[in-house]
């Protein structure tokens, strides 16, 4: 892994969407968020999230990866702790403490947030009552400490109890050490939300970069939490600067990933929005660009998670909106 720069200005140019009032505050609205079965996305991805087995992977190195009880969590261990990245679903922290536990062999002392969404925070209450650290970019603590709505996929949480906040918070970048492994915490402006954190781990060439990254399957773009399609694929191209072929990518969801399985995912995303740029730039309303497709070639591949084309269509589109408008 190439070393990166520590000091991470926010690039120029960049647009930071100011996203508008699109969609009326809830998942009924022209059923935004609703797929095939009438349940929002989080409902979907909730019962998954709830029921699946939870899985514990090696990496090798004394990193462990639990997945299965929402987003992926991985374990990092040195001669008498563990850190921990994400905490899962809050329903199922026992069951993962226990998992951590028998995995590494010493307590957690540490656990690093990737971004605030519930599947990723959901056992910071419980580790944070226990004394754990928890650390995150600065937007994290303050979604985390009001109500938030996420109309296009039916969410609506936040205002977590004191305990599960961060503790430890950083803008730009923040390095830790644990045992043998440098990590360097980076925050590249807003990409799935406006809070998210990619993890580069060295010398083990691991690099955890939560739900900017869905393997493999259409991601959320979190508008409501200051995400952009743009800023997704901002955060994908400087990520794909820094790693290697050797590097083992976790995303937020799904099994660990190479840099090409990185890369033809940046390269859906840039399509996608390519298509729905020009089809925005020719007039066309929401209705009408979901009406014509636009993803219709990468659905066999990425259209069977929890994220249906057409919610994905919308996203991106009201993503593009919000610049657009933001810029005039
Ligand atoms: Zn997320």
């Amino acid at each position: 892994m190439r070393h990166f720069l520590y000091e991470v200005k926010p690039s120029l140019g960049f647009t930071q969407a100011v996203v508008l009032a699109l969609v009326v505050v809830g998942a009924a609205s022209r059923g935004a968020g609703q797929i095939g079965t009438g349940k929002s996305v989080i409902q979907k991805a909730t019962e998954q999230f709830e029921n699946s087995p939870l899985k514990t992977t090696s990496l090798g190195n004394g990193l462990f990866l639990f997945s299965g009880d929402g987003g992926n969590v991985t374990a990092i261990v040195d001669d008498g702790t563990t850190l921990l990245i994400d905490s899962g679903m809050d329903s199922r922290i026992a069951e993962l403490s226990e998992a951590i536990s028998k995995a590494t062999l010493r307590p957690v002392t540490r656990v690093v947030n990737t971004h605030w969404h519930f599947d990723h925070t959901g056992g910071n209450a419980s580790l944070g009552s226990e004394g754990v650290t928890i650390i995150a970019q600065e937007a994290v603590k303050a979604r985390m400490s009001s109500v938030q709505n996420v109309p296009f996929v039916g969410l609506r949480d936040g205002h977590y109890p004191s305990q599960a906040l961060p503790t430890v918070t950083y803008s730009n970048s923040l390095p830790l050490r644990q045992g043998q492994e440098g990590l360097a915490l980076v925050h590249y402006g807003p990409a799935h939300t406006d809070g998210d954190t990619i993890i580069y781990i060295s010398p083990v060439n691991v690099v955890v970069v939560g739900d900017i990254f869905s393997n493999h399957f259409y991601p959320i773009i979190d508008l409501a939490s200051g995400g952009t399609i743009d800023g997704m694929i901002h955060s994908l191209d400087l990520i794909l600067a820094q790693t290697d072929e050797q590097t083992k990518i976790v995303p937020g969801h799904g099994p660990v990933a190479t840099r090409r399985d990185l890369r033809d995912y940046r390269d859906m995303l840039a399509q996608v929005r390519q298509r729905i740029k020009d089809l925005i730039t020719a007039g066309k309303t929401m209705d009408e660009v979901v009406a014509s497709a636009p993803t219709k070639d990468f659905d066999a591949e990425w259209g069977s998670g929890y994220v249906p084309s057409d919610v994905f269509t919308e996203m991106i589109f009201s993503s593009l909106i919000s610049v657009t408008s933001a810029s005039r």
